[in-house]
């Protein structure tokens, strides 16, 4: 099965407010630019019908975190106002609070339901990588199942399953089979993050 990107799953509180800007945005940043690089974050008029794909976070504690805004992939560099700051996801309600100039990437929900994996995980990414997710099986990636979408709380389930498994938690990358070139990565930094994900990038 695949599905649209970018459509808000879940059901969401936002409140427009100031830009955080207290905050070192330098590991963000930087695997911004080398994703949009490599073609595995962005938005393309010939990829998933012109919509924007692959967003990032970062955790500022147990609760909220950092996640670039919904249909931000047109955008060279991601300023503090590119970002919305979740102050409570409750993944199993399907639901997300944040506030900011913009609303969270439409994958706010999965990254929230990696936070909940552990908490020393400070970053998740999420790519959108053709090389990656169809050598998936090759790289013996862990995988969710194709029939489990998105933003919902079954992928929670799935990748807590995988978590717990180990073979998430030893790679700390997996492939989505039902979405389509969709892999995520978490760590503690963002560059043992971004380096798990391209560690898998053109093999
Ligand atoms: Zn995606």
């Amino acid at each position: 099965m695949t599905e649209q990107e970018g459509v808000i799953k879940y059901d969401l509180v936002f409140h427009e407010a100031d830009p955080v800007i207290d905050h070192d945005f330098t590991s963000l940043t930087r695997w911004h630019r080398r994703f949009k690089q490599a073609g595995i974050l962005g938005q393309h008029a010939e990829r998933y019908d012109g919509l924007g794909f692959g967003n990032i976070s970062e955790r500022l504690d147990e609760f909220c975190f950092l996640i670039s805004g919904t249909q931000t992939g047109h955008l060279v560099n991601l300023a503090p106002a590119d970002y919305a700051l979740v102050t409570n996801a409750d993944v199993s309600r399907n639901r997300i609070e944040a506030k900011g100039q913009v609303k969270p990437s439409s994958e706010a929900l999965t990254h929230a339901a990696v936070y909940a994996l552990d908490t020393n995980i400070r970053f998740v990414f999420h790519v959108h990588s053709p090389d990656i997710w169809n050598q998936r099986a090759v790289l013996c990636l862990p995988q969710t199942g194709a029939d489990i979408a998105y933003g919902t709380a079954d992928m929670a389930i799935e990748m807590n399953r995988l978590y717990q498994q180990g073979a998430f938690h030893n790679k700390k990358v997996l492939a989505m089979a039902g979405h389509e070139d969709g892999i995520i990565g978490f760590g503690c930094t963002g560059d043992e993050t971004g380096e798990a994900i391209m560690s898998y990038w053109h093999i």
